[in-house]
This record gives structure tokens, sequence and C-alpha cells, in this order.
């Protein structure tokens, strides 16, 4: 383009117009120029992005909830820490107007112990439809593999767990409070024992996944039959201070479109610096499950380093994921951005 319009500003230049054939023809370009200068073609495409009037996120509250879980102690299955902060969850869930439904199941870990493990799915609208999938895990990790001290103890998981927890538990509430009530249908499952799999310095199954074991379960197991969603969003270390969520790849290739769509509308609300438009390696997380075997298309909003030779945080899997990580600013850029989605799409825009 640049180049051909160059040969032709050139080759106009060497001929020789009479005088006053220049000027009309100079009148002519500006016209040509003028009538393509529309309003609006100088503003970018996130800008164009009409935003649905939509309730605000109220992260003070979403802080309170990881504070909660935290509070309970590690959510650690067969703990009873790990009971009272499910039960927890699912009378908060009823309390803001949800049908839940508790899918027990016991599935057996790396190191061959049998948890008992239970998904809790929240249910909003329940005869609506177009459904939208909200998930987190809830579950925290057993061991802290990863850092230098008491590596066989469990961490906080106030991040890892705590933090996506708390931000879908701030969306049912603010969806039971908004005056105005999404018509669409929107679920919120908690996912059970997704992080008891195996240690850092072991070398992966090669023919089982023992991350994920909830979601494995859930989607050869529908809390309905034929259950299915228009989209799904999983949040995943949604909390920490300065985070970054890159597109994780699995989420590109599944479900790429809803991945573009979501980071333009949190570009627009203004947390471009949370949500980077740029692609991240592939994390076996939730997600995957529900994309490839649930087959609904499912985007991971999850806490990947870039430009660093670390994949996750500094406090991952330590006990460095206490609440010192939390960051309110994190969890409102995640929470807007959630609600956002939600009313962008029942309203059509
Ligand atoms: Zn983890």
């Amino acid at each position: 383009m640049n180049t051909m319009n160059l040969l032709n500003k050139q080759t106009i230049q060497n001929r020789r117009f009479p005088y006053q054939s220049l000027i009309v023809l100079l009148l002519l370009l500006i016209t040509i120029v003028s009538c393509k200068q529309k309003p609006g073609n100088e503003t970018s495409q996130e800008e164009q992005i009409k935003l649905a009037t939509a309730p605000t996120f109220n992260a003070d509250s979403a802080y309170a909830f990881v504070d909660k879980q935290v509070n309970f102690g590690p959510r650690v299955p067969n703990t009873p820490a790990h009971v009272k902060g499910g039960d927890w969850m699912v009378k908060k869930l009823k309390e803001y107007g949800f049908e839940v439904t508790e899918q027990p199941f016991k599935p057996v870990t790396f190191d061959g112990k049998v948890l008992n493990a239970r998904n809790i799915i929240g249910t909003y609208n329940p005869s609506a439809t177009k459904r939208i999938l909200l998930a987190a895990h809830w579950d925290s990790r057993p061991f802290a593999d990863k850092d230098s001290v008491k590596k066989d103890q469990a961490i906080d998981g106030a991040n890892d767990g705590g933090s996506g927890v708390g931000v879908l538990l701030e969306v049912a509430r603010t969806i039971h409070t908004a005056q105005q009530k999404p018509n669409i249908g929107v679920d919120i499952i908690f996912f059970d024992a997704e992080d008891w799999g195996e240690k850092d310095d072991m070398q992966p199954d090669q023919k089982k996944v023992y991350w994920c074991l909830g979601s494995q379960y859930w989607a050869s197991n529908l809390h309905k039959p034929n259950y299915s969603a228009y989209f799904g969003i999983l949040l995943d270390m949604v909390g920490a201070k300065g985070a970054t969520f890159p597109k994780e790849a699995q989420s590109v290739q599944f479900a790429g479109s809803v991945n573009n769509q979501i980071w333009d509308i949190a570009e627009r609300l203004g947390y471009g610096q949370y949500f980077i438009k740029q692609e991240a390696g592939g994390i076996t997380d939730d997600h995957v499950f529900v994309n490839t075997v649930a087959k609904i298309p499912m985007v991971d909003i999850l806490h990947q380093e870039i430009n660093s030779n670390r994949t996750f945080g500094a406090y991952h899997h330590t006990h460095g994921d206490n609440m010192s990580v939390i960051d309110k600013n994190t969890l409102k850029a995640v929470g807007q951005t959630v609600i956002q989605v939600l009313y962008q799409e029942d309203s059509g825009l």
C-alpha cells in the first residue's frame, strides 16, 4: 500500500501539468481525503464497543469472601476445613437466590488417597436457554512443594483457589442485589480436587491426569442431562497484585473468539494492563476438560507471568500464597469484566 501510494505521487509530480490543472487536481485530492475522514474512523476497535448498563462489582466484598475461606484453614479434601468451607459456599449461593446442586465423588489421587470430594453447582434463572458458565476450583493445595520450607504442609491458597471463589460469590451477590437482573441463565460451578496433582519434582503420569479431578468428573457426569452453555469462563489465581492474564493457549484454541471478546471488553473498561493481548502457553486447568469432554467453549482467566522465565507467580504452591498477595484492584478488574460480559450477552450488544 505505501509503496503504491509513493509511486502514484512521484508519477504525478513528474508530469508537467499546467499550473491551473494542478490546482484543480489538488482541490480534488483534498475533497477525496476529507470525504474519507468520516468521524469515528480514527477511533480504535475497543472504543467502538458499546457497553451495556451493568451493576458495579464490589471488590471489598470479594476480598472479604477470599479472607473468609482462608480463615477456615486450607480447604484440603478430607479435612474439617474443607467441609466447613464447602458448606459455607453452598449457603452463600442459596442466600443469593441460586439453586444449588452438590455433586459428591470419590477420586483417587496420585499418592493413592481416596478423597471425599464434591463439586458445588449454583444455577441462576434455570429456565433460560441461553446460559453462561462461570467456574473456579475451591479446594486448595495439600502441600507447599514449591516452597523451601514446610514443603509437606498445606498452603492457605488465598489466590490459588480462594480468589476465583471470592470473585464468583461476589458476582452471585451482585446479580442478586442488582435492580436490573440478567435474563440469561448463569451457572457457577466450584470444582473440587483440582490441586492434588503430582509434586513439583515428580514426573507427571503419562496415562492419567491427576490434576482437575472435579472438572474431569463433572465433564463426564453433567449435573443435568444434556447440560450445555453458550460459553464458559474459568477463573484461577485472579487476585494477586499486578497479575497479568495473557491469552492462555488452550483457551485460544478452543474458544478464541470468546477470549478476544472478553479481553476487548476488559480493555474497554480500562483493565488492559491486566488482560494482556498476548498468547501464553497452554495450561492443564479445569477448562481443558470442559472444552474437550463437555464440549463447551471455555476461556481460562489465569495469572501467568509474561517476559519471565517463570510461568506462575512467585507465590504459586508456596506458603507465600496467603492474604498478603491479594489485591482488591485485581479482584475488581476481573470481577467487573465478568459482570460486564454477562450483561453484554444479556443485552445482545
Ligand atoms: Zn494450584
